[in-house]
Protein backbone atom coordinates (compact mmCIF):
# COMPACT_ATOMS: atom_id res chain seq x y z
CA UNK A 1 0.00 0.00 0.00
CA UNK A 2 1.45 3.56 -0.66
CA UNK A 3 1.33 5.70 2.24
CA UNK A 4 1.27 8.61 0.89
CA UNK A 5 -2.15 7.94 -1.29
CA UNK A 6 -3.84 8.16 2.65
CA UNK A 7 -5.95 10.66 4.09
CA UNK A 8 -6.70 11.53 7.76
CA UNK A 9 -10.02 12.65 8.22
CA UNK A 10 -11.06 14.33 11.44
CA UNK A 11 -14.42 14.25 11.71
CA UNK A 12 -16.29 16.93 14.12
CA UNK A 13 -19.36 16.41 15.27
CA UNK A 14 -22.09 17.27 17.71
CA UNK A 15 -21.72 21.18 18.18
CA UNK A 16 -22.98 23.63 16.29
CA UNK A 17 -22.21 26.78 14.55
CA UNK A 18 -21.77 29.69 17.09
CA UNK A 19 -21.33 33.66 16.40
CA UNK A 20 -18.31 35.27 17.12
CA UNK A 21 -18.85 37.73 19.64
CA UNK A 22 -19.09 41.31 17.48
CA UNK A 23 -17.87 39.73 14.25
CA UNK A 24 -19.73 38.24 11.18
CA UNK A 25 -17.62 34.97 11.29
CA UNK A 26 -18.98 31.32 12.73
CA UNK A 27 -17.25 29.35 14.87
CA UNK A 28 -17.62 25.62 15.40
CA UNK A 29 -18.46 24.65 19.35
CA UNK A 30 -18.76 22.05 21.21
CA UNK A 31 -19.19 18.12 20.07
CA UNK A 32 -16.33 15.73 20.12
CA UNK A 33 -13.99 14.37 16.89
CA UNK A 34 -12.73 11.16 15.46
CA UNK A 35 -10.24 10.56 12.82
CA UNK A 36 -10.21 8.20 10.19
CA UNK A 37 -8.20 6.83 7.44
CA UNK A 38 -8.74 6.18 3.91
CA UNK A 39 -7.12 6.19 0.36
CA UNK A 40 -7.23 9.10 -1.54
CA UNK A 41 -8.74 7.91 -3.88
CA UNK A 42 -11.91 6.53 -2.08
CA UNK A 43 -12.85 9.09 -0.76
CA UNK A 44 -16.11 10.92 -2.37
CA UNK A 45 -19.45 12.27 -0.99
CA UNK A 46 -21.27 9.31 -0.47
CA UNK A 47 -18.30 7.55 1.80
CA UNK A 48 -18.17 11.02 3.84
CA UNK A 49 -21.89 10.83 4.35
CA UNK A 50 -21.47 7.31 5.17
CA UNK A 51 -18.86 7.57 7.76
CA UNK A 52 -20.75 10.57 9.07
CA UNK A 53 -24.46 8.21 9.57
CA UNK A 54 -21.96 5.48 11.41
CA UNK A 55 -20.84 7.86 13.61
CA UNK A 56 -23.81 9.60 14.41
CA UNK A 57 -26.37 7.32 14.30
CA UNK A 58 -28.88 10.11 15.45
CA UNK A 59 -28.36 11.55 12.06
CA UNK A 60 -29.68 8.82 9.80
CA UNK A 61 -32.78 9.96 8.64
CA UNK A 62 -31.96 14.34 9.54
CA UNK A 63 -30.87 16.68 7.25
CA UNK A 64 -27.29 17.61 8.12
CA UNK A 65 -24.39 19.45 6.60
CA UNK A 66 -20.87 19.31 5.86
CA UNK A 67 -18.06 21.88 5.84
CA UNK A 68 -14.40 21.11 5.23
CA UNK A 69 -12.03 23.65 6.77
CA UNK A 70 -9.32 25.32 3.76
CA UNK A 71 -6.15 23.86 5.15
CA UNK A 72 -3.79 27.12 6.41
CA UNK A 73 -6.35 29.27 7.26
CA UNK A 74 -6.25 31.08 10.51
CA UNK A 75 -8.65 31.77 11.92
CA UNK A 76 -10.48 28.75 10.42
CA UNK A 77 -12.49 29.08 7.22
CA UNK A 78 -15.07 26.49 5.73
CA UNK A 79 -16.24 25.61 3.11
CA UNK A 80 -18.98 23.66 2.89
CA UNK A 81 -19.79 20.33 0.87
CA UNK A 82 -22.64 19.75 -1.31
CA UNK A 83 -21.28 17.28 -4.42
CA UNK A 84 -18.50 15.17 -5.38
CA UNK A 85 -16.23 18.51 -6.99
CA UNK A 86 -16.82 20.00 -3.46
CA UNK A 87 -14.89 17.21 -2.19
CA UNK A 88 -12.42 17.25 -4.87
CA UNK A 89 -11.46 21.07 -3.81
CA UNK A 90 -11.10 19.46 -0.40
CA UNK A 91 -9.14 17.15 -1.45
CA UNK A 92 -7.09 19.45 -3.07
CA UNK A 93 -6.45 21.87 -0.61
CA UNK A 94 -4.93 19.34 1.63
CA UNK A 95 -2.66 18.05 -0.77
CA UNK A 96 0.27 18.94 1.03
CA UNK A 97 -0.58 17.89 4.57
CA UNK A 98 -2.62 14.71 3.78
CA UNK A 99 -5.37 15.28 6.50
CA UNK A 100 -8.57 17.86 6.64
CA UNK A 101 -10.90 18.51 8.90
CA UNK A 102 -14.83 17.60 8.30
CA UNK A 103 -17.40 19.47 10.18
CA UNK A 104 -21.06 17.70 10.56
CA UNK A 105 -23.83 20.09 11.68
CA UNK A 106 -27.30 19.30 12.13
CA UNK A 107 -29.30 21.48 9.75
CA UNK A 108 -31.47 22.59 12.14
CA UNK A 109 -28.48 24.78 13.34
CA UNK A 110 -28.10 26.07 9.96
CA UNK A 111 -31.68 27.74 9.85
CA UNK A 112 -30.66 29.67 12.90
CA UNK A 113 -28.42 31.41 10.68
CA UNK A 114 -30.28 31.40 7.59
CA UNK A 115 -30.10 35.28 7.00
CA UNK A 116 -26.45 35.41 7.95
CA UNK A 117 -24.91 34.29 4.25
CA UNK A 118 -21.90 36.81 4.06
CA UNK A 119 -20.68 35.01 7.51
CA UNK A 120 -17.53 33.30 6.67
CA UNK A 121 -17.34 29.89 8.62
CA UNK A 122 -14.36 29.84 10.84
CA UNK A 123 -12.20 28.64 14.12
CA UNK A 124 -12.85 25.99 15.99
CA UNK A 125 -13.59 25.90 19.59
CA UNK A 126 -10.67 23.55 20.88
CA UNK A 127 -11.92 20.79 22.73
CA UNK A 128 -10.45 19.40 25.98
CA UNK A 129 -8.56 16.07 26.01
CA UNK A 130 -11.33 15.07 28.73
CA UNK A 131 -14.31 15.37 27.19
CA UNK A 132 -12.85 13.70 23.96
CA UNK A 133 -11.72 10.63 26.12
CA UNK A 134 -15.24 10.90 27.69
CA UNK A 135 -16.75 11.16 24.32
CA UNK A 136 -14.83 8.42 22.83
CA UNK A 137 -15.87 5.85 25.21
CA UNK A 138 -19.16 6.68 24.72
CA UNK A 139 -19.24 6.46 21.09
CA UNK A 140 -17.74 3.23 21.80
CA UNK A 141 -20.20 1.82 23.68
CA UNK A 142 -22.74 3.15 21.04
CA UNK A 143 -21.10 1.30 18.39
CA UNK A 144 -21.34 -1.81 20.40
CA UNK A 145 -24.71 -1.14 20.59
CA UNK A 146 -24.48 -1.54 24.53
CA UNK A 147 -25.84 2.04 25.31
CA UNK A 148 -28.33 3.80 23.90
CA UNK A 149 -31.02 5.97 25.94
CA UNK A 150 -34.17 5.69 24.69
CA UNK A 151 -36.57 8.41 25.76
CA UNK A 152 -39.20 8.07 23.42
CA UNK A 153 -41.92 6.78 25.39
CA UNK A 154 -42.20 9.88 27.37
CA UNK A 155 -45.79 11.01 26.01
CA UNK A 156 -45.52 14.77 27.37
CA UNK A 157 -42.68 15.80 24.28
CA UNK A 158 -43.03 13.84 21.19
CA UNK A 159 -43.27 15.44 17.38
CA UNK A 160 -46.53 16.92 17.38
CA UNK A 161 -47.20 18.03 20.61
CA UNK A 162 -48.67 21.81 21.07
CA UNK A 163 -48.22 24.12 24.28
CA UNK A 164 -50.22 27.09 25.08
CA UNK A 165 -46.79 29.71 24.56
CA UNK A 166 -43.37 29.30 24.26
CA UNK A 167 -43.04 29.37 28.17
CA UNK A 168 -45.14 26.59 29.00
CA UNK A 169 -42.97 24.76 26.24
CA UNK A 170 -40.15 25.37 28.25
CA UNK A 171 -41.76 24.60 31.74
CA UNK A 172 -42.40 20.92 29.83
CA UNK A 173 -38.88 21.21 28.76
CA UNK A 174 -37.70 21.75 32.43
CA UNK A 175 -40.12 18.42 34.00
CA UNK A 176 -38.67 16.06 30.99
CA UNK A 177 -35.26 17.64 32.00
CA UNK A 178 -35.75 16.93 35.94
CA UNK A 179 -37.38 13.35 35.24
CA UNK A 180 -34.95 12.20 32.90
CA UNK A 181 -31.74 13.71 35.03
CA UNK A 182 -29.97 15.93 32.26
CA UNK A 183 -29.26 19.34 31.78
CA UNK A 184 -30.29 21.05 29.12
CA UNK A 185 -29.60 24.96 27.23
CA UNK A 186 -31.95 26.58 25.35
CA UNK A 187 -30.06 27.35 21.94
CA UNK A 188 -32.10 29.73 20.42
CA UNK A 189 -35.91 31.27 21.92
CA UNK A 190 -37.78 34.02 20.14
CA UNK A 191 -41.36 34.97 18.32
CA UNK A 192 -41.41 32.38 16.46
CA UNK A 193 -39.12 29.04 17.64
CA UNK A 194 -37.88 27.45 20.49
CA UNK A 195 -34.59 25.26 20.42
CA UNK A 196 -33.03 23.94 23.01
CA UNK A 197 -30.33 20.97 23.54
CA UNK A 198 -28.63 18.45 26.08
CA UNK A 199 -25.94 20.80 28.55
CA UNK A 200 -24.02 17.83 27.80
CA UNK A 201 -21.06 18.34 24.76
CA UNK A 202 -21.72 15.35 22.27
CA UNK A 203 -25.10 14.50 23.27
CA UNK A 204 -27.08 14.69 20.48
CA UNK A 205 -30.68 15.44 22.48
CA UNK A 206 -32.31 18.51 20.87
CA UNK A 207 -36.21 19.73 20.44
CA UNK A 208 -37.49 22.51 18.04
CA UNK A 209 -40.79 24.07 18.51
CA UNK A 210 -42.00 26.82 16.21
CA UNK A 211 -45.05 29.20 16.79
CA UNK A 212 -48.22 28.10 15.09
CA UNK A 213 -50.52 29.98 12.74
CA UNK A 214 -53.00 30.28 15.44
CA UNK A 215 -50.13 33.31 16.73
CA UNK A 216 -49.40 31.89 20.10
CA UNK A 217 -49.40 28.83 20.72
CA UNK A 218 -45.97 26.39 19.98
CA UNK A 219 -45.61 23.13 18.03
CA UNK A 220 -42.74 20.34 18.68
CA UNK A 221 -41.56 19.95 14.96
CA UNK A 222 -38.52 18.04 15.92
CA UNK A 223 -37.22 16.04 18.20
CA UNK A 224 -33.79 14.27 18.35
CA UNK A 225 -34.90 12.19 21.60
CA UNK A 226 -31.79 9.69 22.15
CA UNK A 227 -29.41 11.04 25.24
CA UNK A 228 -25.74 9.94 24.92
CA UNK A 229 -24.74 11.78 27.61
CA UNK A 230 -24.33 9.96 31.34
CA UNK A 231 -26.87 12.58 32.67
CA UNK A 232 -26.34 15.02 35.42
CA UNK A 233 -26.22 13.76 39.38
CA UNK A 234 -29.23 15.41 41.01
CA UNK A 235 -29.72 17.25 38.13
CA UNK A 236 -32.88 17.76 38.61
CA UNK A 237 -32.34 19.54 42.13
CA UNK A 238 -30.79 22.40 39.92
CA UNK A 239 -33.27 22.36 37.60
CA UNK A 240 -35.63 22.75 40.04
CA UNK A 241 -36.02 26.77 39.50
CA UNK A 242 -38.21 29.02 41.96
CA UNK A 243 -40.21 29.69 38.89
CA UNK A 244 -40.91 26.06 37.56
CA UNK A 245 -41.54 24.98 41.33
CA UNK A 246 -44.23 27.79 41.12
CA UNK A 247 -46.11 26.91 37.88
CA UNK A 248 -45.75 23.30 38.93
CA UNK A 249 -47.61 23.17 42.30
CA UNK A 250 -50.24 25.91 40.96
CA UNK A 251 -53.30 24.13 40.91
CA UNK A 252 -52.44 22.49 44.74
CA UNK A 253 -51.97 25.85 45.96
CA UNK A 254 -55.35 26.86 44.25
CA UNK A 255 -57.09 24.07 46.49
CA UNK A 256 -55.32 24.89 49.26
CA UNK A 257 -53.37 28.12 49.67
CA UNK A 258 -52.56 27.37 52.77
CA UNK A 259 -50.92 23.93 51.81
CA UNK A 260 -47.49 23.74 53.91
CA UNK A 261 -44.16 23.86 52.37
CA UNK A 262 -44.00 19.72 53.41
CA UNK A 263 -46.81 18.30 52.08
CA UNK A 264 -45.22 20.17 48.36
CA UNK A 265 -41.91 18.61 49.05
CA UNK A 266 -43.78 15.47 49.63
CA UNK A 267 -45.79 15.95 46.29
CA UNK A 268 -42.98 17.02 44.64
CA UNK A 269 -40.52 14.04 45.76
CA UNK A 270 -43.37 11.43 44.45
CA UNK A 271 -43.87 12.88 41.17
CA UNK A 272 -40.00 14.05 40.17
CA UNK A 273 -38.12 12.07 43.01
CA UNK A 274 -36.55 15.69 44.52
CA UNK A 275 -35.57 16.59 47.71
CA UNK A 276 -35.23 20.44 47.48
CA UNK A 277 -34.81 22.74 50.79
CA UNK A 278 -37.24 24.06 52.78
CA UNK A 279 -37.24 27.63 52.06
CA UNK A 280 -36.76 26.87 48.20
CA UNK A 281 -40.12 26.08 48.43
CA UNK A 282 -41.56 28.23 50.41
CA UNK A 283 -40.62 30.85 47.85
CA UNK A 284 -42.32 28.99 45.58
CA UNK A 285 -45.33 29.06 47.08
CA UNK A 286 -45.28 32.57 47.94
CA UNK A 287 -44.54 33.11 44.20
CA UNK A 288 -47.63 30.87 43.34
CA UNK A 289 -49.88 32.79 45.67
CA UNK A 290 -48.78 35.82 44.05
CA UNK A 291 -49.48 34.85 40.68
CA UNK A 292 -52.52 33.32 41.58
CA UNK A 293 -54.28 35.95 43.78
CA UNK A 294 -51.67 38.72 43.54
CA UNK A 295 -49.31 40.44 45.77
CA UNK A 296 -50.84 40.94 49.63
CA UNK A 297 -49.98 45.16 49.21
CA UNK A 298 -51.75 44.79 45.83
CA UNK A 299 -54.69 43.67 47.12
CA UNK A 300 -54.79 45.74 50.17
CA UNK A 301 -54.95 48.72 47.56
CA UNK A 302 -58.46 47.14 46.13
CA UNK A 303 -59.93 47.46 49.24
CA UNK A 304 -61.97 50.79 48.61
CA UNK A 305 -62.97 49.10 44.84
CA UNK A 306 -64.07 46.56 47.68
CA UNK A 307 -66.33 48.60 49.33
CA UNK A 308 -67.93 50.64 46.51
CA UNK A 309 -68.90 47.25 44.75
CA UNK A 310 -70.07 45.84 48.36
CA UNK A 311 -72.57 49.12 48.02
CA UNK A 312 -73.80 48.60 45.05
CA UNK A 313 -74.23 45.17 45.53
CA UNK A 314 -76.31 45.20 49.21
CA UNK A 315 -77.52 48.91 49.31
CA UNK A 316 -78.68 49.92 52.89
CA UNK A 317 -75.66 48.21 53.98
CA UNK A 318 -73.29 49.55 56.86
CA UNK A 319 -69.94 49.63 55.23
CA UNK A 320 -66.85 51.91 56.50
CA UNK A 321 -63.59 52.02 55.37
CA UNK A 322 -60.57 53.93 57.42
CA UNK A 323 -57.28 54.53 56.01
CA UNK A 324 -53.84 56.36 57.21
CA UNK A 325 -54.40 59.94 55.99
CA UNK A 326 -50.69 60.49 55.76
CA UNK A 327 -49.50 57.48 53.66
CA UNK A 328 -53.04 56.61 52.92
CA UNK A 329 -52.37 53.08 54.05
CA UNK A 330 -54.84 50.29 55.24
CA UNK A 331 -56.21 50.84 58.78
CA UNK A 332 -59.76 49.81 59.58
CA UNK A 333 -62.66 48.12 57.54
CA UNK A 334 -66.19 47.08 58.70
CA UNK A 335 -68.81 45.52 57.10
CA UNK A 336 -72.75 45.20 58.30
CA UNK A 337 -74.62 43.62 55.81
CA UNK A 338 -78.77 45.16 55.32
CA UNK A 339 -80.12 41.84 55.70
CA UNK A 340 -78.14 41.33 58.34
CA UNK A 341 -79.36 44.64 60.23
CA UNK A 342 -82.71 42.96 59.14
CA UNK A 343 -82.45 39.70 59.99
CA UNK A 344 -81.29 40.57 63.61
CA UNK A 345 -84.00 42.77 63.97
CA UNK A 346 -86.34 40.38 62.89
CA UNK A 347 -85.46 37.24 64.59
CA UNK A 348 -82.65 37.49 67.40
CA UNK A 349 -82.56 37.28 70.76
CA UNK A 350 -81.49 41.12 71.37
CA UNK A 351 -77.74 40.12 73.12
CA UNK A 352 -74.61 40.21 70.75
CA UNK A 353 -71.78 38.61 71.41
CA UNK A 354 -68.18 40.01 70.32
CA UNK A 355 -64.78 38.30 69.71
CA UNK A 356 -61.77 38.89 67.74
CA UNK A 357 -58.88 36.49 66.31
CA UNK A 358 -55.20 37.33 65.21
CA UNK A 359 -54.85 37.26 61.54
CA UNK A 360 -51.64 35.69 60.48
CA UNK A 361 -50.79 37.06 57.24
CA UNK A 362 -48.03 39.94 56.13
CA UNK A 363 -49.57 42.78 57.71
CA UNK A 364 -51.14 41.35 61.02
CA UNK A 365 -54.18 42.92 62.50
CA UNK A 366 -57.36 41.24 64.20
CA UNK A 367 -60.44 40.07 62.60
CA UNK A 368 -63.61 40.51 64.69
CA UNK A 369 -67.18 39.89 64.57
CA UNK A 370 -70.46 40.29 66.51
CA UNK A 371 -72.69 37.31 66.83
CA UNK A 372 -75.86 36.79 68.19
CA UNK A 373 -78.43 33.66 68.26
CA UNK A 374 -81.41 33.45 66.36
CA UNK A 375 -84.55 31.88 67.14
CA UNK A 376 -83.02 28.33 66.47
CA UNK A 377 -80.23 29.23 69.05
CA UNK A 378 -78.00 28.81 66.11
CA UNK A 379 -74.95 31.67 65.19
CA UNK A 380 -76.26 34.59 63.10
CA UNK A 381 -73.40 36.97 62.33
CA UNK A 382 -74.50 40.86 62.18
CA UNK A 383 -71.27 42.19 61.18
CA UNK A 384 -67.47 41.80 61.01
CA UNK A 385 -64.56 44.00 60.88
CA UNK A 386 -60.51 43.78 60.42
CA UNK A 387 -58.70 46.24 62.32
CA UNK A 388 -55.17 46.64 63.64
CA UNK A 389 -55.61 45.34 66.96
CA UNK A 390 -58.14 44.99 69.94
CA UNK A 391 -58.37 48.32 71.73
CA UNK A 392 -61.06 51.06 72.50
CA UNK A 393 -60.05 52.89 69.28
CA UNK A 394 -60.97 50.42 67.05
ZN1 LIG B 1 -28.03 14.38 26.96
Amino acid sequence: MDYNKLCSIVFKYGGFWDVVNGKSRMKYVGGSQKTLKFERDDINLLLLKEQTESLCRWLRGQAYDLHYHINGTSPKVYMPINNDRDVMDMLRCSCNENKVEVVVVMKDFDEIFTNADNIQYGDMQDLSETSRVNNDIIMDGLCDGGFVAQVEENLALCVGSRFEDSSSFKQAIRSNAILQNFGFKIKASDKSRVIATCSYRGCPWRIRASLCSDGHSFEVRKLQASHLCPGVNRAGNKQATITWIANEIKDLVKRNPDITPKDISNNLETTYGLSLPYMKIWRSRELAREQLFGSIDENYSWVPTLKSELMKRNPGSHISYLCDNQNHSFKRFFVSFKVCIDGFFAGCRYLIGIDACHLKSKYLGVLMAANCLDGNNGLFTIAFAVAESESKKS
